[in-house]
């Protein structure tokens, strides 16, 4: 499996393209901003984008969604309960530095137990509320994408609309510390890490 992580735009949020290790097809999680750097990154893998996974809906994972849709006429999924939150976003657009275009609409609404598949790679949806109603994780070998749900030695903020304290907790010790020990967690900002580091070091678990 192919994974290249890229930091990106003034929130510094991790963009991931994913790839089978065959084939030349993949997958984008969260284009949060800087389009051209994701696009060439995906050039260099050779990868050609067909599908754009957000694993939420907050602005500093999407702010390139509309450049990389465009440029790859890849799908964009998104967990049912988190797609409005594309649309209000659109008239607040400016703030955020970029040019203020209308979001384009998902074209597949997840839900938990889905798989997002190119090629030979499979990604299944784990539903983790918490940090926003629709907010999920993608779990492939050994590895989870883990949005701004769990961080290295961190958790989401859970005082923005729709986050839950409660539902992020559950969220993370029903779905993501069940996960074995080695599964390594590439989180929506910062530095990887490991399901058997969170369990133990994360001060707030
Ligand atoms: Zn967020
Ligand atoms: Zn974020």
């Amino acid at each position: 499996m192919i994974v290249k992580g890229l930091e990106l735009g003034p929130f510094a949020s991790n963009c991931y393209i994913v790839g089978a290790d065959s084939g030349n097809e993949g997958i984008v999680i969260d284009p949060g901003a800087e389009a051209d750097r994701i696009l060439s990154a995906a050039d260099d893998l050779g990868l050609n984008i067909k599908i754009i996974a957000l694993t939420h809906g907050h602005m500093d994972h999407v702010g390139a969604l509309a450049e990389v849709k465009k440029a790859t006429g890849a799908e964009i999924a998104i967990h049912a309960d988190d797609a409005r939150s594309l649309q209000a976003r659109n008239p607040f657009g400016s703030i955020f530095g970029g040019p203020s275009q209308a979001m384009p609409a998902p074209d597949r609404l997840l839900k938990g137990g889905d798989t997002i598949a190119v090629g030979d790679l499979h990604l299944l949806v784990l539903h983790t509320p918490g940090h926003t109603p629709g907010g999920i994780c993608l779990l492939g070998e050994g590895v989870v994408f883990s949005g701004d749900t769990l961080f290295n030695l961190g958790i989401g903020r859970t005082d923005m609309p729709g986050g839950s304290y409660n539902q992020l907790m559950d969220s993370i010790h029903t779905k993501l510390l069940v996960l074995p020990d080695d599964t390594i967690v590439y989180p929506g900002h910062g530095p990887e890490t490991t399901i058997a580091q969170e369990r133990q070091w994360n001060p707030w678990l």
